[in-house]
């Protein structure tokens, strides 16, 4: 790192009014070529180029953001941090993001603020408690933290639901990973983008990739708005926009995009020290470190790439809230926003080559992809490097489209972020 955050070099900037910190990371003019090019400077990209320059030495390597970064769902999640799948492919793919996180404060000299609160996931019938042991089950086969809590337990943990006799949604307990929470989404962002700048990589915002050039049926540059830039590897990490970027690279991707909104409320004191998710209601709440209630719910249910959500969709989501926690209904409402996101049918990721020779793409995260930065640079970085796939990604290949190996975690994700 250039210049490694410390308590010494906070109190040396405190002399300074903290008016001469460089800045976190090199803005760069584009080179003519590069080792490999990442389109898309959200977590995954950034990360991608990090994990390059760290366990690879790759680092002649530029990430092109068309905008700025972490702009698009990076930093509009709701910040959520898990693994609670259920197939084995899955948890062992979420866990190792989940390890990654736990040290990844130390790992980029760069405070995520991860806060390992737990998720519990509410159960409103019999069915949801059923269910809810299966998953239970499968988490402890894949060497998962889960805790099945009894209704009692959750009222301890969450004493504002409304467990009254007339509540819509019956309480009857719920399912804890205790290791899940969250973690700051532009500290994330922000922290791999720094960790990857000093290793080399360069990060170039304001430049958005308008197609690619070929030499025969191979890959060799893209062509931006900042002119064209040449290399033989090209990895696509553009989450709602990888289906736009395969278009223009002549293949077509199972993916469709859908807005998905969240929304925070004007600050209160600490209320909530946990996530609470509610699969009956579509919601979903955490209380910020600033003391907003984080909220979120379903996707808005038609395509779309507009960034800002239906007026129906915020609608629903806060009905979702106040069938479970009425007294928030005195909150003002702070703000709302929405971000792109690339879903897939079965629910799963897609982390490796395409059918042009040269351009790999990571997409397929839908509502849950922020949980998974770490490992989806890290495997992202690995096929881009080796042009082999890592064991953990290869269940996640384009390919399974066409065997029908599907991994459908739908009931891992869906409003599950
Ligand atoms: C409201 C909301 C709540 C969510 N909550 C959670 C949660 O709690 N937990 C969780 O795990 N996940 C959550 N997610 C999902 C998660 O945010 C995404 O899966 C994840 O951020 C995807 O990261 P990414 O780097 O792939 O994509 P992004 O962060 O979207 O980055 C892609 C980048 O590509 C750029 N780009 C696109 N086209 C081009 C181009 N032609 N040229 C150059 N650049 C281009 C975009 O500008 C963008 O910055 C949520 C998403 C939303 C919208």
């Amino acid at each position: 790192m250039k210049q490694r955050y410390s308590i010494w070099s906070l109190l040396r900037g405190s002399m300074s009014q903290h008016e001469a910190w460089p800045p976190a990371w090199r803005d760069e003019e584009p080179r003519a070529k590069y080792d490999a090019i990442i389109v898309g400077g959200g977590g995954h990209g950034l990360a991608t180029a990090y994990y390059l320059a760290k366990n690879h030495g790759a680092a002649n390597v530029a990430v092109l953001e068309k905008g700025w970064l972490g702009g698009g769902n990076t930093g509009r999640n709701t910040t959520i941090v898990r693994s609670n799948y259920f197939y084995p492919e899955s948890a062992r793919l979420y866990d190792f993001s989940l390890k990654l996180y736990e040290n990844l404060s130390r790992d980029l000299n760069f405070n995520i603020m991860l806060s390992q609160r737990g998720v519990i996931t509410l159960a409103h019938s019999r069915h949801d408690a059923e269910m809810m042991a299966r998953a239970a089950n499968a988490m402890h086969m894949n060497g998962i933290d889960a805790e099945m809590l009894s209704r009692e337990e959750v009222i301890e943990r969450v004493p504002l639901l409304d467990t009254s006799a007339a509540a819509r949604f019956p309480l009857l307990g719920g399912i804890c990973q205790p290791r899940a929470g969250c973690a700051r989404h532009d500290a994330v962002a922000w922290g791999y983008a720094r960790a990857a700048s000093s290793l080399g990589a360069h990060i170039i915002q304001n430049c958005e990739v308008l197609g690619f050039e070929y030499q025969g049926k191979r890959v060799v540059g893209v062509k931006t708005t900042r002119g064209p830039i040449q290399s033989d590897r090209i990895g696509i990490a553009a989450a709602g926009h990888s289906s736009v970027l395969a278009g223009l690279a002549g293949f077509r991707l199972p993916v469709t995009s859908y807005a998905l909104q969240a929304m925070v409320s004007e600050p209160v004191k600490p209320v909530l020290d946990t996530v609470v998710l509610s699969p009956a209601t579509a919601a979903y709440v955490s209380q910020s470190d600033k003391g907003e209630m984080v909220m979120g719910a379903g996707l808005d249910l038609f395509p779309s790439y507009a960034q800002r959500g239906s007026f129906a969709g915020t609608q629903r989501t806060l009905a979702g809230v106040l069938e479970l926690f009425p007294s928030f209904s005195r909150l003002p409402l702070l703000r709302q926003w929405a971000g792109i996101v690339d879903v897939v049918n079965d629910s799963s990721p897609i982390i490796g080559a395409t059918p042009v020779a040269g351009i790999f793409i990571n997409c397929g995260w839908g509502t849950g992809g922020f949980k998974a930065i770490p490992a989806g640079g890290w495997l992202f970085a690995h096929v881009l490097a080796t042009g082999r796939n890592h064991d953990l990604a290869e269940p996640f290949q384009l390919h399974r489209f066409v065997t029908g190996r599907l991994i459908d975690e739908a009931g891992a994700s869906g409003i599950a972020h």
